[in-house]
């Protein structure tokens, strides 16, 4: 079984999807592996190319953020991975390096909360050492709930970070206290912002997910807080992640919508994507007070330029953020698979792709069966 690659003349296998049905020789042989090496670019069924790879390095979480870990479901009794099931630093590096090969470029690093993972500079050095096969440095961020910026922005800089985003959803106390559900304190948030700030991450990106009648009363006031200051805030429509958030499209404040109410208060102008696929429709304030950016995920689907893949605290690859189910590399990597074995495996999961499942949402897809976004990362 096989399929054309994007390089003339270069045939990679499919392996099939579902573990243990094959073996990683299976997923190998007819594999031409120096060509595959020579490749580096690899493309899926709809010709979208392995740009981008989030890494989950770690599926727990210090806030319990209604829409992504509501308590009800990650209370005391939940069974979070055994220490012994994330992959190490060395595996994840490995499998980075490996899908730097075939095109990946840029690198976020996210979660659960990244910051709780013991010793993370040390990953971000190993990673920040990777280069493309071009000898170009990685674009290599990170996503953060900012509470342990204070202490560590100046560790995850100095460790090669580039820079980073800090999710905030309000900055009124009462309603992020509510939306974070552990209490947590808008003041220490916007410390943390300042930390980055101060160690050089930049630019810095602030991501508010807006649910209608929880925090969008605070769209304005979140826009002005950081006009001009050189942070861009982004504004995120909630999603229907996971299973346990109880999704409605009713609660999706369109983004449209956003970039009205911002408009009315401070005249914006849309700005050219700088890049294809990038997530964020851009926008400017007319007067100079810099940019903001909203990510339609419900109201404008933008699979058909979706470049991720995304790499589980345990190891399996998933090709969408509302799979079902991934495929798990941790066994090649702790077996005795070569580099180009797992190449040649990633290379076929992904050419195997076809996902779009923003562009064919509906109630009834929402309840279906997904997986978590703590453990796949956002
Ligand atoms: N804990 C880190 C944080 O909150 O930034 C990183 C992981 S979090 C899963 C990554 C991003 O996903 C955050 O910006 C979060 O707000 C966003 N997110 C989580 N659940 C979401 C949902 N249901 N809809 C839209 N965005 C969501
Ligand atoms: Fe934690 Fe981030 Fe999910 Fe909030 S959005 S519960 S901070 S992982
Ligand atoms: Fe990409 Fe899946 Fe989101 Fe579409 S629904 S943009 S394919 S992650």
């Amino acid at each position: 079984m096989g399929e054309r690659s994007h390089v003339p003349g270069v045939v990679i296998p499919i392996a099939p999807l579902t573990a243990g049905r094959t073996s990683t020789v299976d997923a190998v042989n007819g594999a031409d592996l120096a060509d595959l090496r020579a490749m580096r670019r690899v493309a899926d069924r709809r010709d979208r190319p392995l740009h981008d790879l989030r890494i989950s390095v770690t599926d727990r979480c210090n806030f319990r953020c209604t829409y992504c870990m509501p308590k009800d479901v990650f209370g005391p009794g939940y069974r979070f991975l055994p220490q012994d099931a994330l992959l190490s630093f060395e595996e994840i590096t490995r499998f980075a390096r490996v899908a730097t090969q075939l095109g990946v470029e840029k690198i976020r690093l996210t979660g659960g909360e990244p910051t709780l993972r013991r010793h993370l500079p040390r990953l971000i050095e190993m990673l920040s050492a990777l280069r493309t096969p071009d000898g170009a440095a990685l674009d290599l961020t990170l996503t953060t709930n900012g509470s342990t910026l204070v202490k560590q922005a100046n560790a995850l800089k100095a460790a090669g970070l580039q820079r980073i985003t800090v999710s905030l959803d309000s900055l009124d106390d009462a309603t992020f206290r509510a939306m974070n559900d552990v209490e947590f304190p808008v003041r220490d948030v916007l410390s943390g912002i300042d930390a980055a700030l101060a160690a050089g991450l930049a630019p810095v990106k602030v991501n508010m997910v807006v649910k209608r009648g929880v925090n969008d009363d605070g769209i304005v006031a979140m826009a002005q807080h950081f006009r001009g200051s050189g942070v861009v805030v982004r504004f995120i429509e909630f999603m229907d992640v996971g299973a346990t958030n109880g999704w409605r499209m009713d609660d999706v404040v369109p983004s449209r919508d956003v970039i009205a109410a911002i408009h009315a208060a401070h005249p914006l102008v849309a700005v050219d994507a700088q890049y294809a696929g990038e997530v964020a429709e851009r926008w400017r304030y007319a007067d100079g007070g810099g940019e903001i950016g909203v990510i339609s995920s419900v109201t404008q689907a933008f699979c058909s330029s979706c470049t991720r893949a995304r790499l589980s605290t345990d190891g399996k690859i998933y090709t969408c953020l509302f799979a079902d189910d991934g495929v798990d590399f941790r066994a090649l990597l702790r077996g005795d698979a070569s580099d180009e074995d797992i190449a040649a495996r990633l290379a076929g999961v992904w050419q195997a792709r076809a996902d779009r499942y923003s562009e064919i949402r509906s109630d009834a897809t929402a309840r279906s069966r997904k997986v978590e976004m703590s453990y796949i990362g956002g």
